[in-house]
């Protein structure tokens, strides 16, 4: 297949899936063509457009793709992704009382290790004790989170796999993975 000048189909209903251009032949167009984390937005009092645009620079800086992309759920682009082969993932955010964590336990996000859907506490309140993450808060929380389920990280003694992610008063800085982890995530299908 090598060389093999093929296009990809412009619409859905044109390809078996089986000759070139197809399904799982990677063409020039398709090797940089990065992957799409979805946000679903059970929070609504968090500023989505900020947070996607920040947490998919983030994620650039971190070794994802420059063409990877974070944009709220849409069934219809879900599709198509995975029509294309594009790695996709899903972030929750979730209200925090909704949830109904226990906060005394410090839990502000989840992900299973090696799944491809994560979670992240927003803004609320549980048992008279309020939650509220900065925007620095949740894009840290949620880089945590892809990295246990997106990349299958497992806790480090640094950088943005670390077990404790602070005081509980929040952080001003965003964190970032350590070298190793870039160098593991630039390599991956989410770094190209
Ligand atoms: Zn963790």
């Amino acid at each position: 297949m090598a060389g093999a000048s093929a296009t990809i189909p412009s619409s859905f209903f044109g390809s078996s899936g089986t000759s070139a251009g197809g399904l799982g032949v990677a063409t020039n167009q398709q090797e940089k063509q990065g992957g799409i984390i979805f946000v679903h937005n059970l929070d609504p009092s968090v500023n989505y457009s900020e947070f996607n645009k920040t947490l998919r620079e983030h994620l650039i800086k971190n070794g994802f793709s420059e063409n990877t992309q974070v944009t709220m759920y849409s069934g219809w682009k879900s599709f198509k992704a995975k029509w294309k082969g594009m790695p996709t993932a899903n972030l929750i955010i979730q209200n925090f009382y909704a949830a109904g964590a226990p906060l005394d336990d410090g839990v502000l996000g989840f992900a299973k290790l090696g799944s491809n859907t994560a979670l992240v506490y927003g803004k609320g309140s549980i048992l008279g004790k309020q939650h509220n993450p900065s925007m620095i808060d949740l894009i840290n929380i949620a880089t945590h989170e892809i990295g246990h389920g997106i990349l299958s990280f497992d806790h480090s003694e640094t950088g943005s796999m670390r077990a404790v992610y602070g005081s509980g008063r929040g952080r001003k800085d965003l964190i970032d993975f350590d070298s190793e982890q870039q160098e593991t995530i630039k390599t991956s299908i989410w770094g190209q």
